[in-house]
């Protein structure tokens, strides 16, 4: 959208406040340009956008001297001198991106095009106290900014995501199962430690964000991203907007109830919760469980006689090498997604479904039976133009889903994020 300033001023508004709103408006619609067509004239902007020349170059100069953007190269002339054309200047920004699981800490910073260019994993201590992982989050943050601090690259911010349910406004985490936090003011310990501008918000949330930014999902308007991993989450995009619900709990689809006769509680206190058949844990202790009980297994081998060392990699590889154990888990695994997923196909009709997390890993031994139980449960209406795919963040997604919290802000509002710079206190 880009506003004219012609009459701008009809309601009211003081005029100072007014011509600055458009400017603003203006201003994120020339760098949604830039970003989208990678390398674009001042002219091409000026036509695709329908502003002036003059006012274009106005905001492009305005976007160099913010270093969000930078001239390279010529392109093709119509007549007359070739066109400098503009860039994104995407390794002089970038966000941090904090995933915090139940079980690691994913960290990395993550440049304009959403790329992360660097990551770590660190995995959680056993005391799960807010100090002992606010603390190793601290000290991950340090090693970053160094990190960014010694290639000349400027953070905009810090965006967190974090397993459980946040409200993203008061940047709190309300409850993290894993660690039995509750009512955490995340973004406040941040804000104490480090003058840049810091956001939280649910994984799985920040993750679809990624890949509506960055991913698969650019041009996907309604759109839900399924994370299956420790836990299970998901982000749902209905016409292009994401859902929070009244209290932060849209997308609890690890809670929908698979089976009435289970007899394994969830942590959220309700029986037969598909995040108990059908997470990475659950597929570990399924196949731990068997083994024990003497099945013909690839997996006593690959395990060396020990079950507790069966995790989701090892079942993956023994599917591959065709064991019919690991083959059979996985498709049970497939199935029960696949139900609670139909019941989402026909409440939100989304027209993609993108999986991620780390038992996603395990490729087509899971989607095959997913992909047949959607079309088996839901109606058919809704699965007929439905793709179901892997996200194309991959193992980064939690990082790039997280350090989209702040991009996606500052592609809105260039300004009000870059003129700060990332300075550790
Ligand atoms: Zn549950």
């Amino acid at each position: 959208m880009v506003v004219q300033t012609d009459g701008a001023n009809k309601r009211g508004t003081p005029a100072t406040a007014k011509a600055s709103l458009i400017k603003d408006i203006n201003t994120a619609a020339v760098l949604g340009i830039v970003r989208e067509q990678e390398m674009v004239s001042r002219a091409d902007i000026a036509k695709t956008c329908g502003l002036t020349p003059a006012t274009v170059s106005s905001i492009v100069s305005d976007l160099l001297e913010l270093g969000i953007v930078r001239e390279t190269g010529s392109g093709t002339s119509s007549g007359g001198r070739k066109p400098t054309m503009i860039a994104l200047n995407e390794r002089a920004w970038g966000a941090i991106g904090l995933d915090l699981g139940p079980r690691q800490i994913h960290a990395g910073i993550v440049d304009l095009h959403g790329k992360a260019v660097h990551d770590e994993i660190v995995p959680l201590p056993a005391d799960r106290s807010e100090a002992a992982i606010l603390g190793l989050m601290d000290q991950v943050t340090d090693r970053l900014l160094k990190w960014a601090a010694s290639r000349s690259m400027r953070m905009v911010g810090l965006g967190i995501g974090a397993h459980g349910l946040v409200d993203p406004n008061a940047g709190v985490s309300l409850y993290a199962p894993a660690f039995q936090w509750k009512q955490v003011a995340v973004r406040e310990w941040f804000n104490d430690r480090y003058e840049l501008p810091v956001m939280v918000d649910n994984d799985a949330r920040a993750m679809a964000a990624g890949e509506k930014w960055f991913g698969a999902a650019q041009q996907a308007e309604s759109f839900v991203f399924l994370n299956v991993g420790t836990g299970i989450g998901s982000g749902i995009y209905l016409n292009g907007q994401l859902l929070y619900g009244a209290h932060f709990g849209a997308g609890e689809i690890g809670h929908i109830p698979i089976s009435d006769d289970s007899q394994e509680i969830c942590y959220c206190g309700k029986r037969g919760c598909l995040s108990t058949f059908a997470s990475g844990p659950a597929l570990e202790k399924r196949a731990r469980i068997a083994v024990r009980q003497g099945a013909d297994s690839l997996l006593e081998q690959l395990s060396a006689g020990k079950p507790e060392r069966i995790t989701g990699q090892l079942i993956h590889q023994a599917a591959m090498q065709g064991d019919e154990l690991a083959v059979r888990l996985l498709r049970e695994t497939g199935e029960h997604i696949g139900s609670a997923l139909a019941m989402m196909v026909n409440v939100v009709n989304p027209d993609m479904i993108l999986i991620g997390g780390g038992v996603s890993e395990a490729g087509e031994f899971l989607f095959h039976p997913i992909r047949e139980t959607v079309r088996k449960e839901a109606m058919a209406v809704n699965t007929e133009r439905l793709s179901i795919m892997p996200g194309q963040l991959g193992a980064v997604c939690g990082v790039v889903g997280a350090a989209t919290l702040l991009l996606q802000e500052v592609f809105a509002q260039p300004k009000t994020y870059l003129t700060r710079g990332g300075t550790l206190i």
